[in-house]
Order: C-alpha cells, then structure tokens, then sequence
C-alpha cells in the first residue's frame, strides 16, 4: 500500500484511535500495578502484628485483592501487550510475596524476643511475702501451759471428745444422781455416751492402761451444754494434769501450781487455795493466783479483789484410784486443771469470750 493512501484510509485511523485506546489502558494498568506495588511497600513498613500482616496479604494478593482485580483486565488487552502487563504483574506479585515474608521473619522474631523479655527472671527483685498468719491465743496459751508441765518431767496424753458415760463421769465418782449429770450440762449422743465434759475421762483412761508413777497433762476440747455470752460457750478448752506415785501429797500439789503460777504469770505471782468440792478429789480446792495487772492490790482486772481464780485442783480421790486398779494404801495422787480460755482472757486482758471464736484477724492478729 502506497503510504499517502494510508492517512486517507478509514480503517488505519480506526487503527491507530484504537491502539491509542490500548496503549492509554496499558499505561494505566501499568500505573495501578506500580501505585500496587508502592502502597504495599508503604504499608508493610508500617506493619506491626502478624494480624495486620495477614490483612495486607488478603487485601493485596487475596482472590478479592487490589492486584488480581488489575490483572482480571488483562483480558481486553491485546496478545503482543498482555505478557508485558502479565510479566509486570506478576513481578509485582513476587515483591509483595518477598516483603511479606520477610516482615514475617521480623515480627516472628520480635514475638519471641519480647516473650523471652517477659519471661526472663529478675533475680534481684525482693521476693513476695506470703501471709503465714498467727497462732490463736488459745493455742498459745495451751502451749505454753504444755510447755511449763513437759519442763517439770510430764508427759501429753490425749483421748476421744466423744466419750463413754463411764469415763466422763462413773469411774470419775460421779454417780447418776449428781447434779453435774443434769442434762442441762451435759450433750448426750445417748445413755453410754457423750461429749465429754472435762478431760478428765483421759486420765482414767492412762490410770487404767499404765502403772504409777504417772505424769500427764491433757489437753483438749470439752463440751457443755451452756448458752454463749460473754464467759460461757458450749465449747471451751482444758488443760488437766495429774500425778499419781507413792507418797504424793498435797504440798507436791502446792509446789507445783507455784512453779506453774511464776512460770505463767511472773516471778512475784502468790497462790491461795479456797476449799471447795469436786467428788473426784479430796481434799479439793480452787485455786487463785495473786492479780498480774496490780500485783494484789486491786485493780478493775481482778475486780479489785487483788486475785484471780484460775483452776480447781485437789488430791485424787482413792475411789477414783481404786477404780483404776491403783491400790490407794500404797498410791496417792494430785489433779489440776486450767481452763484454756479463762487463763487466755486473763492473760491477755481478754474480757469476752465471744472474741475468741469469731476469727476476726483484726481481734486475732493482737496476740
Ligand atoms: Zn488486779
């Protein structure tokens, strides 16, 4: 074809308009790819979780992503211009796919440096305190009472709270008609057996099991069926002690609440005995000491009666003894008893009961 002819013929400028069209639509296809392959770099600068990372590919490179939306319009491309705008395409694809990898292998190093920063152990931080808590000022006392009596050579001895009839108040010269007996004192599971009033059944229960010489305090809960205020509670704590060898007399008994009193309540602290009657020893006594606060003097602690009381003690009564095999002709004997509260009120200047048992450590946290 002549060339001149060329410009006049309609079908050459069809051409070239459309080629026009073609290279516009190249060009832009090529500027999206390039604007693609620019924000993606941008923004995966910025990137700063693995999640965000995957939103970026998705948003990229995902079937629904910015890059395979350009590429779909390859198809109105032309055979010579589509590889061009294919090949471009697709090293736009390797780029994102390199920098996400690689932005990949950063923040997987940082999640696990910074887990190790929190995991690594400040051998110089001071160490947490843990609340041990406090002993109860029943225990403390029962403690130091323990602690006073294994000091003179006696020996613990413990037995069942729920006890026979028998060793609480029969082998104990208690008969039925006694007083101590009412119900109103005493829980019954039935007619054998209930909870025991005094530890005093454990003595029976060593003297019946063991030969003289004895020494033994017993410690522990008993049961009685009082209403609760301010010196009274249906359960409470004692402390019982006995002795039983030849030739013990009242003076051994006297002797030893002395050394108990001094131990307890300091060095100047005097004992007076007032006869009194428990049908488990004879002669019986209770038992005052001289008021630790005043000295004797009399202050609102003793009641301004300069003394205390502080337990009931006597020398056990041979029926007691003959009862548990001991032969009273050759044996005698001396029991006491403090009671854990009572000394516990005294001794820390307690002055209701009721603060003992209700747990508050703002109470307890005192002692
Ligand atoms: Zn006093």
């Amino acid at each position: 074809m002549h060339p001149s002819s060329l410009f006049r013929d309609e079908g050459f400028f069809k051409e070239i308009y459309k080629m026009k069209l073609l290279i516009k639509e190249v060009f832009d296809m090529r500027k999206q790819l390039e604007d693609i392959r620019n924000i993606s770099e941008k923004e995966l600068q910025e990137v700063e979780t693995i999640g965000q990372l995957e939103n970026l590919r998705v948003r990229f490179l995902g079937k629904k992503g910015e890059l395979t939306a350009v590429l779909r319009g390859m198809g109105a491309l032309s055979a010579e211009e589509r590889p061009l705008i294919g090949q471009l395409g697709n090293e736009v694809r390797v780029f994102i796919e390199d920098r996400i990898r690689e932005t990949d292998v950063v923040l997987e190093a940082n999640d696990r440096n910074k887990k190790l920063e929190n995991e690594k152990i400040d051998i110089t931080i001071p160490g947490k305190r843990s609340n041990i808590g406090k002993r109860h000022p029943i225990s403390l006392i029962i403690e130091d009472i323990q602690d006073i009596f294994i000091g003179m050579g006696y020996e613990i001895a413990e037995g069942p709270e729920i006890e026979y009839d028998y060793y609480n108040f029969e082998a104990l010269n208690i008969p039925k008609d006694h007083p101590a007996r009412d119900v109103q004192d005493t829980f019954y599971i039935n007619e054998n057996i209930v909870l025991r009033t005094q530890t005093s059944p454990v003595q029976i229960r060593t003297m019946k099991n063991k030969k003289p010489p004895i020494k033994i305090i017993c410690p522990g809960r008993v049961y009685r069926s009082d209403a609760v205020d301010a010196t009274h509670s249906p359960v409470f704590h004692q402390i019982e002690g006995l002795v039983v060898d030849k030739g013990v007399t009242m003076g051994d008994l006297i002797g030893t609440l002395e050394v108990f009193a001094k131990s307890m309540f300091g060095e100047n602290t005097a004992i007076r005995l007032r006869p009194h009657h428990f049908p488990f020893t004879e002669p019986s006594a209770e038992v005052d000491v001289s008021c630790w606060v005043c000295g004797g003097k009399g202050c609102r602690v003793c009641k301004n009666e300069g003394w205390i009381e502080i337990l009931g003690a006597g020398m056990v009564h041979p029926k007691v003894l003959e009862e548990c095999g001991i032969d009273s002709e050759i044996y005698s004997g001396f029991a006491f008893g403090p009671g854990g509260e009572r000394t516990a009120m005294g001794r820390f200047g307690i002055d209701d009961m009721r603060l003992l048992y209700e747990n508050d450590i703002r109470f307890l946290e005192q002692f």
